[in-house]
Parts: C-alpha cells; sequence; structure tokens
C-alpha cells in the first residue's frame, strides 16, 4: 500500500517532469508535435544554385522561425537539438556525396558580428557547430572531423533582416577574412543556421578560398521555401 502510493507519487513527479508542450500549437505530447514539425521529418537534400554543394533539411517557415529562435535568443535546449539534429544529417550527406572518408574534416563555424555576441552572451553559431562535433562523433565515431574557428568578422555589419538581396550582398562583400595563421590540409565545411540569399555562405566561400584552403561545402539546417524545392 505504502510503496503502490510513492510508485504513483513517483509517476506523478517523473511525468511532470517530462511533460512536454508543443512549441507551436501548446498541445502536450512533444516539443514539437507530428503535426507542427512535419516538415523536420524532410531528409537532408542539395541545394541548387549555388557553386559549391550546400546541405539543408527543413523549409524555413514559421515554425522553423520559431524553433531558431527559441534556440538563438531564449537558448531553450529542445530547440537547439532539433537544430543539431538537422545538422548532423545534412553533414552526414554531404560527406555521403563526397566520399573522402579517410580525410580530417574541419567544421568551420559563420562567424556573428560582437554585437550580437555581445548581446547574447555567446556566439550561436560556435555553440551550434560544437554540440553538432559532438553528437557526429558519437554516430560516427571513425570519422575524423574537428571544429576550427577559422573565419572572422572584419567590418560592421548591418542587421540583415528587411534588407534585399542585393543590399545583404553589398553588406556582406570583404565581411569575412580567414585567420591568416591556419594553415591546413584539411577539408572545410561551412555551418550556418539558415541559408536564405546564401550571401553570407557565399562571403565565407569566398574568404576560405582566398587562402587557397579546400571548402567541400557548406550545412545548414533551414533554407528559404524556395531554394529546398529547387530539385
Ligand atoms: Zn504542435
Amino acid at each position: 500500500m505504502f510503496t503502490n502510493a510513492v510508485k504513483s507519487i513517483h509517476r506523478g513527479i517523473t511525468s511532470l517532469a517530462f511533460e512536454e508542450v508543443c512549441l507551436i500549437c501548446d498541445c502536450k505530447k512533444e516539443f514539437l508535435c507530428n503535426e507542427c514539425g512535419k516538415n523536420w521529418l524532410h531528409k537532408a537534400k542539395l541545394i541548387k544554385g549555388e557553386a559549391f554543394p550546400v546541405y539543408s533539411k527543413v523549409p524555413y517557415d514559421e515554425v522553423a522561425a520559431k524553433v531558431v529562435l527559441s534556440a538563438k535568443e531564449s537558448g531553450l535546449k529542445q530547440a537547439k537539438n532539433l537544430l543539431v539534429s538537422a545538422l548532423v544529417e545534412t553533414t552526414l550527406e554531404l560527406l555521403k556525396s563526397i566520399e573522402i572518408e579517410e580525410e580530417r574534416i574541419e567544421l568551420v563555424p559563420i562567424p556573428s558580428s560582437r554585437t550580437s555576441q555581445m548581446r547574447r552572451g555567446e556566439d550561436f553559431i560556435y555553440q551550434l557547430t560544437k554540440l553538432t562535433h559532438s553528437k557526429l562523433i558519437s554516430v560516427a565515431p571513425l570519422l575524423d572531423i574537428h571544429v576550427k574557428r577559422i573565419l572572422r568578422v572584419t567590418k560592421k555589419l548591418r542587421d540583415q533582416s528587411g534588407l534585399s538581396e542585393h543590399e545583404r550582398d553589398l553588406n556582406l562583400t570583404g565581411a569575412f577574412h580567414a585567420d591568416s595563421k591556419y594553415r591546413n590540409t584539411s577539408q572545410l565545411i561551412i555551418v550556418d543556421d539558415v541559408i536564405t540569399t546564401g550571401s553570407t555562405l557565399r562571403e565565407a566561400y569566398r574568404a576560405l578560398k582566398e587562402r587557397n584552403l579546400t571548402v567541400i561545402g557548406a550545412v545548414t539546417t533551414c533554407a528559404s521555401q524556395r531554394r529546398l524545392l529547387i530539385r
């Protein structure tokens, strides 16, 4: 009788502790319920229209925007986990497509501007990249994969939201440079959370190629719907 009471209390506590509320619809199923999260079940895909391979997974819609924001601004762990899983999948998909199994690979996060880093107290993409790296080596322990912060922001960037595609390109031209002390023969993969116009990834690619580094591609969690639909 006593044990049963304890058991039932224990069940009550654990179910409370693990109760998840959907970020979007508030249903009490999961952090992102099946209905709201259906786009997150898509397979990682190659995005067309860039001069180098870019893999992404989730169409950037209102749901994805809310997940990214919750991870970025509120530091929600479940939201970060969703982004990390997507980055793990896209990275594995990119690696599968080029078959360079025995080479050293380095994940290069897109650097954040100093102001956004100061506001949040952390470099968001770098944190995501580190989490992605730990998960990758746990699912694929034979991968010789590392994280390297080679890129730096060299000029003051305007907030990208609200800028046209052309303005974004102008804003980002010459915005990054690769650490001149960095010399390596590793294969590099650029990591970012979202690709919309692609100007950030192109600028990162340009800065790395300027130093004659080998870039095998880029991975992001989300891509504008237009870009993910183009096959
Ligand atoms: Zn839901």
